[in-house]
């Protein structure tokens, strides 16, 4: 309804006119008033204005829903006929009154209809009627929206006069206060079914904080009907978990910017208490105070639970639901500050079973992880509900007691432990004895900063593994020392990579029928520059565990390879290079590394071997396999399974692996050949091997008579300090310079 609709009084208008206007006027808003239907007050507008107008009619048509044709609404005076004629007319420029009224959204007169252009196309319908003039007025709702016209059709023709325009323009002004009101009603309804079916909890309330109206979804999640809620304040649903702290912001929010948003805990009828999300916001009267607050709120149980879950997962360890390192650290500090408060004692124990590592090999891994799981229930139930047992990974646990009263009621606690842990466990058929080392540390005797204490207790559980396992050790002030040889250690190794104290000897091996040198071993050494040669079983767990092995393996490839190339250079074509990989360097990506290294220093990767141990296979989840596996098919390098016979694989397994030699281990060589069971096993070993197809070297060989017994076994290589010690990279020089060397020794050795 615009300002253009009520034109101030037009002095051209007759005095009973207008009087005829106030009072069309006044019979249509009191049938609006008494809430008429639509449809009669629209039919009653055209009664009254035809009244005022002699020889017309008048009609309203409304736009449908597509908003595209338009529809007589109301012409109570004309024929049927012609109301069919003119349905569904399409508003345009041409589209005779209506339609073009619509369309230009202004007023429009024709007043004659036989030479108007704008009928042209309704020429029929117009003789068939009598129609002669025909003024039409848009309808306009809120917004300026136009919804349909008010016309007025003359059997004459005429132009219309200041009073039939004000009646036109009132007409349409007052079907426009109809029709509003319709869509009002209908929003109000459509509102009202979405507050009623929406999935979130609804409450209004007055300015007296009394429930005024609430919605099905309240009804549903607050378990309280609206019958019980209106009349009451939002008290009704307190949980009583808000101090009065959450309530002093909640109401300053709400005064200073009208609204809040957050969580919040209430209690349903039932009694549950649950949290929600809540939005409140302020209604504002006319005077700008709050007159109503509208809540909508939205029960997160579910959301909850879900974070719960997500929260349990991050906290804990998915083989034995136990707490996880994360959540023992928290445990931790908070069970120090509290014993810091109280001055109590609190034990730390560091728990490793013992030869785990052999289950898991030799039974599998389902069984490992069952005899676990095994393990840390009986850890749960030896200790207090409120103590903490958590799994660090693999078999080692830490418990946590609070409140302890000595050393010696630890120890209890610790005996306990094992002596449950030793009761046979029955997996899959097989009964397993599960025996565990104890490490104790004390707060605060041994240590206060919870770091320190888990330190202490691991360097005690060492301890009791040097004592023979099976036994709980304490802490003794002495035990640091190994720790603090170790982090030394590793301290030096960073600096030793960067000084370039690593250097690379090569030990060859030798074909057993005719003495060719058939391979060089690159073995690393570490010029320490105050303990002097440090060998590599000392510092390669180190650097294994930092992780410092990947950077030092790439180096020993890299330095390695490029000696190597050397030699080819200098024509010595047809010998292997082997490179030991430890089994840490294949879980990260060392393909990439490596591809790079054949390709900057030129050594064919054919000639090149990775020797790798059994221990590859321990806790591997088959991605350390696969990139050896990757590595021998897409670059062609070869593979030996060195110091064969010390792990757990039995030759069948060996079939899984992309290896093309087996390495047989030391051990075995050393009493060659008196010892009978030693013998008996390295024949079977090189017999089984050629059935599978692999090659066979031995390592270690030192004696005449060793060599002469693995000859006639038909073993295929011979390493060892009788043949060749490892040596520096000119001394393998001289030795490839001379060939084939002791071809004849080892021949009249057959
Ligand atoms: P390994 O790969 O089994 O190497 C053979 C070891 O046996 C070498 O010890 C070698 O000096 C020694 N050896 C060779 N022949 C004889 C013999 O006739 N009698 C005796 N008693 N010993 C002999 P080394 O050089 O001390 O290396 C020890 C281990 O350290 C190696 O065992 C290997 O596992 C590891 N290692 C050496 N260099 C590297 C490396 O660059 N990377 C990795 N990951 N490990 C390496
Ligand atoms: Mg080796
Ligand atoms: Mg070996």
């Amino acid at each position: 309804m615009t300002a253009t609709h009520h034109e101030r009084q037009d002095p051209a208008i007759a005095h009973p006119q207008m009087e005829q206007l106030l009072q069309f006027q006044r019979d249509a808003l009191e049938m609006i008033t008494l809430d008429r239907p639509t449809i009669e007050i629209l039919n009653s507008l055209c009664l009254l204005a035809e009244a005022m107008v002699d020889n017309s009619v008048a009609s309203i048509m409304l736009l449908d829903q597509s908003r595209s044709h338009l529809e007589v609404r109301a012409a109570p005076s004309i024929p049927h006929e012609a109301i069919e004629a003119l349905n569904g007319l399409q508003p345009g420029p041409d589209a005779g009154s209506c339609g073009t009224a619509v369309f230009k959204r202004e007023p429009v007169f024709v007043n004659n209809i036989l030479t108007d252009v704008r009928w042209a196309r309704f020429m029929d319908v117009a003789k068939r009627f009598n129609m002669q003039a025909c003024w039409s007025m848009p309808i306009k709702v809120a917004d300026d929206d136009v919804v349909g016209s008010f016309a007025l059709t003359s059997f004459q023709t005429r132009p219309p006069d200041p009073f039939h325009r004000r009646l036109l323009d009132t007409g349409s002004y007052l079907a426009g206060i109809v029709l509003e009101r319709d869509r009002q009603a209908q929003r109000l309804l459509t509102a009202g079914i979405a507050f009623e079916h929406m999935r979130e909890g609804v409450m209004v309330t007055d300015a007296r904080h009394r429930i005024v109206q609430v919605n099905q979804a309240f009804e549903r999640i607050t378990g309280y009907r609206a019958e019980e809620a209106i009349g009451e304040t939002p008290r009704l649903l307190n949980s009583g978990h808000q101090g009065a702290e959450f309530y002093r912001d909640f109401y300053q929010s709400l005064g200073q910017r009208g609204e809040w948003l957050g969580e919040i805990w209430n209690r349903r009828k039932n009694g549950d208490v649950y949290p929600q999300w809540l939005s409140v916001k302020a209604v504002r009267g006319p005077d700008g105070s709050a007159c109503q607050h509208v809540s909508v709120f939205a029960d997160i149980t579910d959301t909850k639970d879900s974070e719960r879950k997500l929260w349990q997962m991050a906290h804990h360890d998915a083989l034995s639901d136990l707490p996880n390192r994360l959540l023992l650290n928290a445990r931790l500090e908070h069970a120090v500050q509290r014993a810091h408060r109280t001055e109590t004692s609190i034990a730390v124990m560091f728990i490793d079973l013992d030869r785990f590592k052999n289950i898991n090999d030799t039974l599998g891994h389902q069984v490992g992880d069952e005899l676990l799981q095994e393990v840390a229930r009986r850890l749960r139930s030896s200790v207090k509900e409120d103590d903490t047992v958590a799994r660090l990974g693999g078999d080692e646990f830490v418990v946590v007691t609070e409140g302890i009263i000595d050393a010696n009621s630890a120890r209890l606690i610790a005996e306990r432990i094992i002596e449950r842990l030793s009761v046979p466990v029955t997996i899959r058929g097989k009964t397993l004895f599960a025996t565990a080392s104890i490490g104790i540390s004390l707060y605060p005797q041994d240590a206060t900063a919870p770091d320190t204490l888990l330190q202490h207790a691991d360097a005690a559980m060492y301890q009791a593994k040097a004592l023979g396992r099976n036994r709980l050790a304490f802490y003794a002030p002495e035990l640091t020392h190994a720790i603090q040889q170790r982090l030394d250690m590793e301290h030096d190794l960073r600096r030793g990579l960067v000084n370039h104290e690593f250097l690379l000897h090569y030990q060859p091996q030798f074909d057993a029928k005719d003495g060719r040198l058939v391979a060089v071993e690159a073995l690393l050494r570490w010029q320490h520059p105050k303990r002097g040669m440090v060998p590599p079983n000392e510092f390669i767990p180190v650097a294994e565990e930092t992780g410092m092995i990947t950077e030092l393996g790439a180096w020993v490839t890299e330095t390695a390879c490029t000696q190597a190339k050397v030699w080819r250079d200098a024509g010595h074509c047809d010998f292997i290079l082997a490179v030991n990989l430890s089994p840490y360097q294949l879980r990260t990506d060392c393909t990439t590394r490596l591809k790079e290294i054949f390709r900057q220093s030129g050594f064919p990767a054919e000639f090149f071997e990775f020797e790798v141990t059994e221990t590859l296979l321990v806790g591997d989840d088959g991605s350390s396999l696969q990139q050896l596996a990757d590595m021998r098919t897409e670059l062609g390098l070869r593979i030996t399974m060195d110091d064969f016979g010390t792990g757990h694989s039995s030759l069948s397994q060996l079939k899984l692996l992309p290896i093309g030699k087996l390495k047989i281990d030391r051990s075995f060589i050393n009493d060659l050949p008196d010892d009978q069971n030693d013998a008996a096993i390295v024949k079977a070993i090189i017999l089984m091997a050629h059935t599978l197809g692999l090659e066979v070297v031995a390592e270690g060989v030192e004696t005449e008579a060793q060599q002469r017994f693995l000859c006639n076994s038909q073993c295929d290589h011979l390493q060892g300090f009788l043949h060749g010690r490892p040596m520096p990279a000119e001394a393998i020089s001289d030795l490839l310079g001379r060939g084939q060397m002791r071809l004849e020794r080892l021949c009249d050795t057959k």
